[in-house]
């Protein structure tokens, strides 16, 4: 079994669960921790599952919520080691920072981490009540008191590093992109994508003979994303924008410029292209994803798609579906 749930998916945020029947891992944390949570229990995922944190590109609409939550939940992020270095920065206040200097960084994470292991034999605030607040605050629709709260009182190393800095994180495990590596029983294949960030990727996860993968933030579609999305049973592609829609609407002419660029996203034409020329049709869902709301409609996301679908009737109608950025996606399983 393996399942897929977009929790959301656009320029205002991105996260995705993908589980296997033993593991659970969390596709950027592109919310905030409150709102993360909240969407997790709504779509039936329990947060106090998840095993790790992976992390595409720090980008803030798959970041926002990334160092709360890895908190939160005392879970590692796993990311490569440019993204975790840019992330930092970004979080950092002063801007600019010498190789030295983030070694040095490094080690004291690493210290300060060791020392938490060391001094945490007080038993930790209980997620699961949080849980429950996330949950009623979402059913009452009111905004959950405390459930994403950093800790107040310096009782422990740990709170002690985690007031004075906010890139601090339970663990951290460095990918690279080609290189395959596990969790639990997922396989983890990150590929590199062409997109304006340190060292952004997509992924495939493989597990029990099941095949997922996560395309999103690309600017085109090289060779090597080609190849990475063979033999993929659910696919999460980035179909961003309609070409017109951009060119006539709000952002400014340089947003345009990024945009429409070899390092910014997919259009609606681009992920048809792609569907059309290159494409297996192996999958058995497609979801569209990272619609930009100001320059898109799902209506023509999915009308494109379709079109260069109609060789792979079987991926028609309710196979294609949409994900979207103000609620989760039912969770696909197969
Ligand atoms: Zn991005
Ligand atoms: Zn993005």
């Amino acid at each position: 079994m393996m399942r897929m749930t977009v929790l959301a998916s656009g320029s205002k945020g991105n996260s995705t669960v993908i589980s296997s029947s033993r593991t659970r891992v969390l596709v950027d944390a592109g919310l905030s921790c409150r709102e993360l949570l909240k969407r997790m229990l709504l779509a039936g995922e329990d947060p106090a599952a998840l095993d790790a944190i992976l992390i595409t590109h720090e980008h803030q609409d798959h970041v926002a919520g990334l160092g709360v939550l890895a908190r939160k939940l005392d879970i590692p992020v796993y990311l490569t080691e440019p993204t975790h270095r840019a992330w930092v920065r970004m979080l950092t206040p002063r801007t600019t920072m010498s190789y030295a200097q983030w070694l040095d960084h490094v080690q004291q994470e690493k210290e300060a981490r060791a020392n938490a292991v060391a001094s945490a034999t007080a038993p930790q605030s209980g997620i699961c009540d949080s849980m429950s607040a996330a949950v009623e605050s979402a059913s009452s629709g009111t905004e959950g008191a405390s459930d994403c709260a950093e800790p107040e009182e310096p009782e422990s190393v740990q709170k002690i590093s985690v007031k004075a800095d906010p890139t601090y994180l339970p663990a951290v495990e460095y990918f690279r992109s080609g290189r395959q590596f596990s969790i639990g029983d997922i396989e983890i294949t990150p590929f590199t994508i062409p997109h304006d960030a340190a060292d952004p990727c997509g992924f495939v996860f493989a597990s029990e003979g099941i095949r997922m993968a996560l395309a999103t933030d690309l600017g085109y579609m090289p060779p090597n994303v080609k190849a990475a999305l063979k033999r993929i049973d659910v696919l999460l592609l980035e179909s961003n924008h309609d070409l017109e829609m951009l060119k006539d609407g709000p952002y400014p002419w340089s947003v345009k410029q990024r945009v429409l660029s070899r390092v910014g996203h997919l259009s609606n034409m681009a992920t048809a292209e792609f569907l059309e020329r290159d494409y297996d049709g192996n999958a058995t869902y497609i979801v569209l994803g990272h619609l930009s709301e100001s320059n898109n409609a799902p209506e023509l996301a999915r009308l494109a798609a379709e079109q260069a679908l109609v060789h792979h009737p079987a991926l028609l109608g309710n196979r294609i579906l949409l994900a979207e950025q103000t609620a989760p996606l039912v969770p696909i399983s197969l």
